[in-house]
């Protein structure tokens, strides 16, 4: 074990543990050290990198002083590289914005740049080939939809519906309609290169359909060396379709509503959150709720009601971490921000345990891939063991990480510590509920671990002596180590 203090920052929040994760995106409103640094002190689990927008370089800048903050400070922090994926974008509007009337007639044309107001061009090629009479397209995040009422070879002509302004670059949503695009532009191939060359410890993928496109890239980052676990993105329609599939395919899913909430009637939206949560407790995936959860707070230092019930809300519903977007990456209070989900956080998980453990069974119906079935038992039973132990804490060494996943899904509500000797493991652990990372362990040996986690619960004041904590240790654990739950008095 290393002699340093490994947990600096920890002993901050000691006293306050909060199990629901929070993702935080990056953007000039928090890439600045300075800002990094608050935004981890304030409680930010994972920070996502928008491939959508900046460059390689300033990307690569911000990765590089999250991870040197992340060890200053001992906390093990995660790295999400976000894909584009086929989003489809408008190109360049004359003047950067163009009004859209009701009754209007607008036309989509092939081509990167329009000279009238009244053409579209976009960044997929074929959409006039592939968009149908009777096809709505939504713009400006939705705010703007048109029908296609007629087309040609050279041109879909549509009626503005709703009013709005739309701008260069902006999203083009087209419920329901089935494209051909690919799901991995060539732009995409290199951003995912580019994670598993800088070992992201998460990459995402936008607009998912299939599992087959999870696993396609998943089979690329491994190709690369990456042990990066792959997000899919739920935005459409299509995905819904085939979820189960998906999160099967998935290491870890997110309700990127942001987007859904075009793709499909917005009035639809909340149930089908719940739904992909459910299954990723199925499934026993980690779940992230994202987009504009506390959106108000880009210029309010505080939320609106509505904005902290949702925050709230989707902690009931299950899911292991929430994402702020615009609010940390271009907002004015990003550390508020993330201290106010906080705080939510705190406030909602009390009552979710305890409603949780008055509740039936927790074990999953679906065993995820790569854990044993004798890893699971253990992990069920270690789970009930703490409860009815009332053990202070649970102690998870695990080499890859799933077996602190699943535990993590049981929602024992145990605080639970994970170690590894594998330093993306203790990264990508950042994003699981109630498992909190401990850095600067370097033996996975079950006595020197107990001992180290002992003494730093002491000292942490976390323990005292006569706790109980309960150590998990996963499968291919040590050298040549068993699966096991062992009780310890401090
Ligand atoms: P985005 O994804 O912010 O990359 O669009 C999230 C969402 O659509 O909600
Ligand atoms: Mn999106």
């Amino acid at each position: 074990m290393t002699n340093r203090s490994p947990l600096v920052s920890f002993s901050e929040s000691a006293a306050s543990i909060v199990r629901t994760k929070i993702v935080a995106t990056v953007g000039p409103a928090c890439r600045s050290e300075h800002m990094i640094e608050e935004l981890i002190r304030a409680g930010v689990d994972v920070f996502r990198i928008n491939m959508a927008h900046g460059s390689i370089a300033e990307h690569e800048e911000s990765l590089t002083r999250i991870r040197g903050i992340s060890e200053s400070l001992f906390r093990p922090v995660g790295v999400l590289v976000d894909l584009a994926g086929p989003k489809i974008r408008l190109g360049e509007l004359p003047n950067g914005a163009v009004e859209c009337i009701e009754g209007d007639l607008k036309r989509f044309v092939r081509g990167t740049c329009s000279n009238s107001p009244e053409e579209f061009v976009t960044t997929y090629e074929r959409l006039v080939d592939e968009l149908s009479v009777g096809d709505s397209v939504m713009l400006a995040d939705g705010t703007i939809s048109l029908v296609v009422e007629s087309r040609s070879t050279t041109e879909a002509t549509c009626r503005v519906i709703q009013s709005g302004t739309v701008r260069s670059r902006q999203g083009v949503n087209l419920p329901g309609a089935k494209l051909s695009v690919q799901a991995m532009s060539p732009v995409d191939w290199q951003h995912a290169e580019w994670a598993a060359t800088v070992q992201a410890d998460f990459v995402s993928l936008s607009f998912v359909r299939t599992a087959v496109e999870v696993r396609l890239l998943k089979e690329l980052l491994r190709t690369h060396g990456s042990r990066a676990r792959v997000v899919a993105k739920i935005e459409k329609r299509e995905a819904i379709d085939n979820l189960s599939s998906i999160v099967d395919a998935a290491d870890v899913v997110m309700v990127a509503r942001g987007d859904l909430g075009v793709e499909v009637d917005v009035a639809v939206m909340p149930m089908l959150q719940k739904k992909v949560v459910t299954m990723c407790q199925r499934y026993q995936k980690p779940v992230i709720v994202a987009t504009q959860m506390l959106d108000s707070m880009q210029h309010s230092r505080r939320p609106t009601r509505a904005e902290a019930t949702d925050v709230a809300n989707a902690i009931l519903d299950g899911c292991d971490a929430c994402m702020l977007s615009g609010e940390t990456a271009i907002g004015e209070h990003p550390r508020l921000t993330v201290e106010m989900m906080r705080r939510i956080a705190m406030a909602t998980e009390a009552q979710y345990l305890s409603s949780r453990s008055a509740g039936g069974s927790t074990s999953p119906e679906v065993l995820v891939e790569g854990l044993h079935p004798i890893t699971q038992a253990v992990v069920d039973g270690a789970s009930k063991i703490a409860r009815e132990l009332d053990a202070r804490l649970i102690v998870v060494a695990s080499r890859s990480g799933i077996t602190a996943q699943s535990l993590s899904k049981l929602r024992s509500g145990v605080p639970t510590i994970g170690v590894s000797d594998n330093v993306t493991t203790l990264r990508q652990m950042a994003l699981y509920w109630g498992v909190t990372p401990l850095a600067g362990v370097d033996s996975l040996d079950a006595n020197q671990l107990l001992n180290y986690v002992s003494s730093w619960g002491l000292r942490e004041g976390r323990l005292t002596r006569g706790d109980r904590i309960l150590l998990v240790a996963g499968i291919g654990f040590g050298t040549g180590g068993h699966n096991m739950a062992l009780v310890h008095e401090v």
